[in-house]
């Protein structure tokens, strides 16, 4: 077996293993980490995957990148990570149909049946059980600073909150989140979770957390980690529920192994979706990534015009799918830089540009013949069409979807080939948007059992000012308590 090693989208080689980028943020030349090659599965290959279990399949899809956990170990973390009790199934992420619409089957892949009732407790109970196996080896432990629009904080506090060597800062944008997201992340009671609440949006929450991460000398003296959406194994971890999706898809049509299917995206910073075109790159058969976005439409942009145009405060909307809300896309970086032929030179120049005048465009021959190989192709909903979604979804299938997924699945259907079948990635359960659903239905939808009167319980925050400092000083306070 090679050795994978890891470099950066901006040149810097040699950033150690997967476990050595594992806690890290961003590389040191502000790139992001990239693995040296990319595992491509045959036929034959797939075939035996298709066989395994969710866990299993997840160990030999994570084997491709983690080459300094052997595969037993890999395994029992694999399973730790995705137990029925967890994940309310043996399947992990369940297919199911929905119907025939323009010859083209049509499936949801619920990816949000984890502890927090979003896709991101994928991605975040196999990073607590990576962390704690990382620590444990070099006895050392970790605090995670972060910030959250909603669904990444309580999927990481989750899956950290048992972990003993891992504490959590979360910051959290005060009344900008739904009232269940809130009483879901803010009602749990741990010594090790801070929740703190910050006047201002996600964005000022996002700046507090890269001026702390900024101070080199306190990172390290504090031992401070990320788990933000350009965490390499967050989007590793991802890629497995592609296989997963794919494998069931095939046996529920019939249709021959190797013929294509495609995927919708609800996407935001552009992880979910990389990890799809990265199934790809490995040997996936998929036709087109279909990548939605709400109001706040950047990528929907870049796809339709090559420029990428990041946007201001006053240009980011506050939307009916608030985990979409983004101005700019932070795992765009890794897509462009294969886009560009992996270029890191051109890739610097652009991010430069980016950075001094806020877009670049990209309108090579070359890069546009990139960008189609990739299969991704794009749309937006607005508020309306989400709303419309839902209620069509609950009229022609009886079921309820949330307004992410609402918004994939409006954009699919503008992008149905007939006879691919359609998979449409279910982002979030319903009950987490109670207030859209209810705008749409008239009715609010069931809460699944474990969060009933979730809105009821005490809840612990901890509100502290926008500024570096008086975060800082209230890290250091809780360590050092911790420490003594
Ligand atoms: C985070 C999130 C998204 C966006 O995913 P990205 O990986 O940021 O593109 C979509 N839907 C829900 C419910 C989310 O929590």
């Amino acid at each position: 077996m090679s050795f994978i090693s890891y470099s950066s989208t901006r040149g810097l080689k040699n950033l150690g293993s997967f476990s050595d980028i594992l806690l890290e943020g961003l590389a040191p030349d502000g790139g992001l980490a990239i693995p040296s090659r990319y595992k491509f599965f045959d036929k034959n290959e797939l075939k035996d995957l298709s066989k395994l279990s969710y866990p299993e399949l997840a160990s030999h899809v994570l084997k491709c990148f983690v080459d300094d956990i052997d595969i037993e170990t890999l395994k029992r973390l694999c399973d730790s990570a995705y137990t029925p009790e967890s994940f309310g199934s043996k399947e992990i992420t369940p297919l199911t149909y929905l119907g025939m619409e323009e010859n083209t089957d049509i499936f949801l892949l619920e990816l949000s049946n984890g502890p927090t009732l979003a896709f991101k407790d994928i991605a975040m109970q196999m990073l607590g059980q990576f962390f704690e196996f990382v620590l444990e080896k070099k006895g050392s432990t970790l605090n995670i600073l972060g910030a959250t629009s909603g669904d990444t904080g309580s999927a990481a506090e989750y899956a950290m909150k048992d972990k003993s060597k891992i504490s959590v800062f979360m910051l959290s944008p005060e009344g900008r989140m739904s009232s269940f997201q809130k009483a879901q992340m803010y009602s749990l009671m741990d010594e090790k979770i801070h929740n703190l609440v910050i006047p201002g949006t996600f964005d000022i929450c996002q700046d507090l957390v890269k001026g702390v991460s900024s101070d080199i000398n306190f990172k390290n003296k504090y031992r401070i980690g990320s788990v933000n959406s350009i965490n390499w194994g967050r989007i590793s971890s991802q890629i497995v529920y592609y296989f997963y999706g794919y494998f069931r898809a095939i046996e529920k049509t019939g249709n021959p192994f190797m013929s294509p299917v495609s995927f919708s995206v609800p996407s935001g910073n552009f992880g979910n979706i990389l990890s799809g075109y990265t199934a790809k790159k490995m040997g996936l058969p998929i036709q087109n990534l279909v990548l939605a976005t709400n109001e706040n439409d950047v990528l929907d942009e870049f796809f339709k015009t090559g420029a990428y145009r990041v946007r201001g405060l006053s240009e980011t909307f506050k939307t009916s799918s608030p985990s979409m809300d983004i101005s700019k896309a932070s795992n765009f970086e890794r897509f462009i830089y294969d886009v560009v032929d992996n270029d890191f030179e051109r890739v610097c120049s652009l991010w430069k540009q980016l950075n001094l005048q806020g877009n670049f465009l990209i309108d090579d021959v070359e890069s546009i013949r990139n960008i189609k190989k990739s299969g991704i192709v794009s749309g937006s909903s607005n508020h309306q069409n989400r709303l419309e979604t839902i209620k069509n979804v609950k009229e022609q299938y009886s079921r309820i979807i949330d307004p992410h997924t609402a918004d994939g699945l409006f954009v699919a259907r503008k992008n149905l080939k007939p006879e691919i079948p359609m998979i449409c990635l279910e982002t979030a359960l319903p009950v987490k948007f109670a207030e859209t659903v209810f705008e749409s239905l008239g009715n609010i939808p069931q809460t699944p059992l474990k969060f009933i009167d979730v809105e009821k319980k005490p809840q612990k925050i901890k509100n502290i000012e926008a500024n570096v400092e008086s975060l800082k000083s209230f890290i250091k306070e809780e360590i050092e308590k911790n420490d003594s």
